[in-house]
């Protein structure tokens, strides 16, 4: 029996402190003081004032499995075999301790020794410019110099906006030629799920202040991610991260509760993963205290639970699934996360409550929606109006996004200005009304509409993430 994800996520974190790591908890998803990004995105990021010296780390060597959210692969999601909004990213981190040389030499012994995977599947990818990265791989680890890829910054240059950053080595593995595009000069870092970039070695030696300017670190540090559902595809040699055995078991529910079966018809599919990769997003990211909303982190997770009900009903499930899928992610999960266990409630009433919300309106939506297209097609119009889309986001609560993408499906797009033009009127409106109120006085009747027996209400102004109720 090959290991299972729970496992691997073990195995990773003793490896490491086997190699003298200190073997840390995962980190919220909500970023710490750190305003650069919306969501922890990997890693490193919430370990940033280690690696600037802003803080001293409590060993210089730790090892982490992080929860990690990227709405920037949403659209890859279901479609590649490799991406999730979610995924676990194990890491590990030298702040000026070990450089390229000792986390080289570890991750191919971890892949190779630890897990098993056959040497001859892996190969590594340096940037460009890394002489020294590609003596590591060529002369200590023994691979031919045609099996090692150099690539340019785009891929092997790592940063995300401010912070630390440096050229990189990847590893990719060959899953083989079924897994292939076939098109000509199909290699190591083709863009199809064939050659799989399982890991991610950053060696950063700069720092970027946010506006491009480079400095070295003061020390230098290494900084990795692997991102632990990949790692279980390939030894578990499944076709995608939803094979893997704990998303498995949550693709299976779902597909339980819809009545349909996997891998009969391609829409059906992709809905299935959808709604499996944003269930584990939307539970992880209730789990950490962030809630639906209409902006910022709230509104990610408001737009993964509405576009994942609308898969559901497109899949035929009929009333509100998610607290029961997330009841899995739960199960599945809690071996890394038991605070997940304990807030299991908590996140069943989020997600019901969200689900809810969108019920309401979502039928009534969606015939609107079908309405708008009639006439575009009668009109001979390709583009539906801003204003339209304004329209079903301000009434019917549907995302600006998630509007595109069922317009997308019949070959309509979206005025995605003439939308932002429409949402900035109303809050311009908005706020002209808050002022004149104001002016008059009468800001107190704001206050009657507020229950009297909500007293945590003000605190949840400044904890705008935590402890807000729901409302
Ligand atoms: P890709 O090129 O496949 O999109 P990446 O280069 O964007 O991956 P990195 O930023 O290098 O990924 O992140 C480090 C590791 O995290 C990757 O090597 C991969 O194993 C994993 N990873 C990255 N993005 C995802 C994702 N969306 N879902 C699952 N795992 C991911
Ligand atoms: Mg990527
Ligand atoms: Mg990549
Ligand atoms: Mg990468």
């Amino acid at each position: 029996r090959p290991y299972s994800l729970n496992e691997l996520r073990k195995m990773f974190l003793e490896f490491f402190e086997s190699k003298g790591h200190l073997a840390m908890k995962s980190f919220s998803l909500i970023p710490h003081n750190d305003n650069s990004l919306l969501l922890i995105n990997s890693g490193m990021a919430p370990l940033k004032p280690y690696f600037t010296g802003a803080e001293i780390p409590p060993r210089r060597r730790v090892t982490t499995c992080q929860k990690c959210i990227r709405t920037g692969d949403l659209e890859n999601v279901g479609k590649t075999a490799r991406h999730g909004t979610f995924f676990e990213m194990l890491g590990n981190f030298s702040f000026g301790d070990y450089f390229k040389h000792e986390a080289i030499a570890w991750s191919w012994e971890f892949l190779t020794q630890v897990v098993g995977l056959d040497p001859d599947r892996l190969y590594p990818s340096i940037y460009q410019d890394d002489d020294e990265a590609f003596d590591i791989w060529n002369k200590e680890i023994g691979i031919a110099p045609e099996r090692i890829f150099r690539f340019g910054k785009e891929d092997n240059f790592w940063e995300h906006g401010a912070g630390p950053c440096g050229p990189c080595s990847e590893i990719y593995y060959d899953r083989g030629e079924k897994y292939g595009c076939g098109k000509p000069g199909c290699t190591v870092g083709c863009d199809c799920d064939r050659y799989m970039e399982v890991w991610n070695n950053v060696f950063s030696q700069f720092n970027n202040d946010g506006h491009n300017h480079y400095t070295d670190l003061i020390q230098k540090n290494i900084d990795t991610g692997m991102g632990l559902e990949r790692l279980a595809v390939v030894v578990q040699d499944v076709d995608s991260i939803f094979d893997v055995d704990t998303i498995q078991a949550l693709r299976n529910k779902v597909c339980d509760l819809a009545g349909v079966k996997y891998l009969e018809k391609h829409e059906t599919d992709v809905s299935i993963r959808i709604i499996t990769d944003h269930i584990r997003s939307a539970t992880f990211m209730i789990s950490d205290g962030i809630m639906p909303s209409n902006e910022g982190r709230g509104y990610v997770l408001r737009r993964l639970i509405r576009r994942a009900a609308r898969h559901g009903r497109l899949l035929g499930i009929e009333g509100k699934f998610l607290a029961k899928l997330s009841e899995t992610v739960i199960e599945t999960s809690k071996d890394g996360y038991p605070e997940l266990e304990e807030k299991k409630e908590f996140i069943f009433n989020v997600l019901t409550q969200e689900e809810d919300k969108f019920n309401k309106t979502i039928d009534q939506g969606l015939s609107i929606l079908n309405e708008m297209e009639e006439k575009l097609s009668a009109e001979g119009k390709k583009v539906l109006d801003g204003a339209d889309a304004f329209k079903l986001y301000d009434t019917y609560g549907f995302p600006m996004d998630l509007t595109k993408e069922i317009l997308e499906e019949k070959g309509y797009d979206i005025d995605e200005e003439g939308f932002t033009v429409c949402m900035q009127e109303q809050r311009q409106k908005a706020r002209d009304a808050r002022k004149v109120s104001n002016y008059m006085g009468k800001d107190a009747t704001v206050y009657d509409e507020i229950d009297p027996s909500v007293t945590s209400v003000f605190v949840g102004y400044e904890k705008t993430e935590c402890e807000s109720p729901i409302t």
